[in-house]
């Protein structure tokens, strides 16, 4: 059996480069060989949106996955990039976690859709700024949780509550969740306050923090409305080398704990 990493990007924050991550990293590792899958599980459907698949073409989602009968990959569709495969999201998301509130096993859902073997290296599933059930519940599903973390003041903060929440899953779910690692993004070299996080960051989190940092860039910002990854929008962007180079710090990780 193949062995698929699944592996959740969270965390409460909203605009922290959640999404930015889960799909630019995708492309990245795509790009480098890997076969990935991007499940947006996120009611604002930002990575379906970034990844170009149009509201009128998200006909089965995350919420079918999550609370229907179909498996994966009824639910996976293509992107324009090879090797890259995306489960889309839409509102009907926004209702699952009052719906699902009272339902048994309510934190499993996404956990038995994706026990089945699959043709994937790599699952990566884009949370929403929350940490409720949708965020639990990807968290139960995964192997690890990839923390997003904006060089600001408050970052840390935030962080510890975060914390937290793994650890829960821990004891109850999924004894085996690890922090995958934590990422700066949208850092300023010129501005002393995001070296403090940087260094405080590194401080306190030591060899989870990535060696990559995701500088500021405008065209990171740019790639979600031309509706692809940056590493298509502009290759040669800070942003894209950036990811790449997170690609494969990440990928040296996995050879160096399996
Ligand atoms: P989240 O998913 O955590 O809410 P996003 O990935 O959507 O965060 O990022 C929030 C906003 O910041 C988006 O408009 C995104 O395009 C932008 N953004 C993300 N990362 C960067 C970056 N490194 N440089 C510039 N803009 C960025
Ligand atoms: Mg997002």
């Amino acid at each position: 059996m193949h062995d698929t990493r699944i592996i959740a990007v969270a965390n409460q924050k909203g605009g922290v480069g959640k999404t930015t991550t889960a799909i630019n990293l995708g492309a990245a590792l795509a790009e480098q060989g890997q076969r990935v899958a991007i499940i947006d599980l996120d009611p604002q459907g930002n990575a379906s949106t970034g990844l170009g698949v149009a509201l009128e073409d998200r006909v089965l989602t995350s919420y079918d996955l999550l609370t229907g009968e179909q498996g994966l990959d009824e639910t996976l569709r293509d992107t324009s990039i090879a090797n890259l495969r995306l489960v889309p999201s839409n509102r009907d998301l926004a209702s699952a976690d009052f719906e699902l509130s009272n339902r048994p096993g309510r934190t499993q859902l996404l956990r038995r859709k994706l026990t089945v073997p699959s043709e994937l290296d790599y699952i990566l599933i884009d949370c929403p700024p929350a940490l409720g059930l949708l965020t639990v519940n990807a968290m139960v599903a995964s192997d690890s949780v990839l923390v997003p973390l904006q060089a600001e003041f408050y970052a840390l903060e935030g962080l510890s509550q975060l914390l937290m929440t793994v650890r829960e899953v821990r004891q109850t779910a999924n004894p085996d969740l690890r922090i995958e690692g934590v990422l700066l993004t949208m850092a300023d070299n010129r501005n002393n306050l995001s070296q403090q996080v940087e260094a405080d960051a590194r401080n306190t989190l030591s060899g989870l923090v990535y060696r990559t940092v995701i500088p500021r860039n405008v065209r990171l910002s740019e790639a979600p409305s031309h509706a692809m990854p940056v590493l298509q929008y502009d290759p040669n962007s800070k942003g894209s080398h950036a990811y790449r180079e997170l690609a494969t710090e990440f990928l040296s990780r996995q050879f160096a704990t399996a």
